[in-house]
């Protein structure tokens, strides 16, 4: 673990870090926290700059310059300058009504608002001089790879922090502390929302290693996640390797995931977690691996097409195996020359059969046995028997 000074060094050598610095100094009141000190100290990249503020928060904002939004009903200022953003928030001591309710919050000390946080390696404050302030066993905790919540109620007063804790056990490679782990097994996912809970589904979705991160809630609380759901699929890697860089990883890695989930019951978990429509199909489609069968059975490149046209990226990429991979990284481009309004020209009446004959072609293009405008429609217009004879 790194010293205060080569915390700060390393602040200094960041241009945000540097403005940070130049706009503020010892006794402002105005410390970095959380995450980016967690990670200086790791010598590791902050993600993001997060001050504390004892006292006005609005004209610690304007002493940064920049862009100021004020961002949230607890008071929370985001300033953007020269591509720079620092999330500024009042120091706050926190208390909850009831278990998994937002927390009903008021002005507090520095060493309120540390109180009020997830594990003692996040409730660390960095002031611009390079003191530190930390709850207790912080430091050795970083220093030792722990992770430990704060008290005996922290779970309670927030469920949603199971997924935090394993989202840093797999994202550090850090252990959880004996007692935040039997806390842990006692967490009761379902006094919070579903939004809720998707939303920190979707962090673990981000992180370098989801699968980690799943494998990690599922060990800390299995009701963290829904019966069937495979926290290491096998097929994964290899199917994220063949996603282009037009699908979406995150969506990939939970369809496999859940390949094993009854459809239904996927389906209503995947609404409760507040995915959209778009989201929530894709996922259930790639999961079902609906074009696998075919696809991988497929010996010509039309046969291929016909197996994997109008399945997302994501279930093919899923399915695996020299033929998605040919779909994904070239056939799924290729296009005819011509068009409906070429075959109108030629006399073809207009209705499905203008469809079939450009499927035709298409297919004829595929296999390599139509190359160019003329030949395109010549496959188009062909009539009689054979393969891709249109039926009228
Ligand atoms: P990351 O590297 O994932 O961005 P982070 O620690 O910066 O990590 P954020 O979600 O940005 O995480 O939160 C910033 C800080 O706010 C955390 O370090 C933690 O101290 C505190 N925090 C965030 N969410 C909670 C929570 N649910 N309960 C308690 N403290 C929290």
């Amino acid at each position: 673990m790194r010293s205060w000074q080569a915390a700060l060094e390393a602040l200094r050598a960041d241009p945000c870090g540097a403005r940070l610095l130049r706009a503020f100094a010892a006794g402002d009141g105005v410390h970095l926290v959380g995450g980016a000190v967690r990670d200086l100290l790791l010598a590791r990249e902050p993600r993001e700059l997060d001050l504390v503020v004892e006292g006005d928060v609005d004209a610690a904002a304007a002493r940064l310059g920049g862009e100021v939004t004020a961002h949230d009903r607890f008071g929370t200022v985001l300033v953007r300058a020269d591509g720079c953003a620092f999330d500024l928030v009042r120091a706050r001591a926190e208390s909850y009504a009831r278990p998994g309710a937002l927390p009903e919050v008021r002005p507090g000390t520095l060493d309120e608002d540390l109180q009020r946080r997830d594990v003692t390696i996040n409730a660390i404050a960095l002031g611009f001089d390079g003191t530190l302030t930390t709850v207790d066993r912080a430091l050795d905790d970083l220093a030792a790879g722990v992770l430990r919540v704060l008290h005996d109620a922290s779970f309670v007063d927030d469920p949603t922090r199971v997924w935090r804790v394993a989202r840093y056990a797999a994202r550090l490679g850090f252990g959880v502390e004996e007692r935040t782990r039997s806390l842990a097994a006692a967490a009761d996912p379902s006094t919070v929302s579903g939004d809720r809970l998707g939303a920190e589904l979707r962090l673990a979705l981000r992180e370098p290693d989801p699968p980690a991160a799943f494998a990690a809630v599922l060990d800390l609380n299995p009701r963290y996640l829904p019966e069937g759901f495979e926290p290491r699929p096998a097929a994964l890697p290899a199917a994220l390797e063949l996603l282009p860089d037009d699908g979406r990883p995150d969506l990939l890695t939970l369809a496999a995931c859940t390949a094993g989930m009854d459809a239904v019951a996927l389906l209503r978990w995947l609404d409760d977690m507040g995915f959209a429509a778009p989201e929530r199909d894709l996922v259930a489609a790639a999961s079902r691996f609906v074009t696998g069968a075919p696809l991988r059975a497929a010996r010509t490149n039309a046969e291929i097409a016909r197996a994997a046209r109008g399945a997302p990226a994501e279930a093919v990429a899923l399915v695996g195996g020299d033929n998605a991979r040919r779909w994904l990284g070239e056939l799924r481009h290729v296009r005819l020359e011509i068009d409906g309004r070429d075959l109108l020209a030629a006399g073809i009446p207009e209705g499905p059969e203008i469809g079939a004959r450009l499927a035709r072609a298409l297919d004829r293009k595929l296999d390599g046995e139509a190359s160019g405008r003329e030949e395109e429609l010549a496959a188009a217009l062909e009539d009689g028997g054979g393969r891709g004879r249109v039926r009228s």
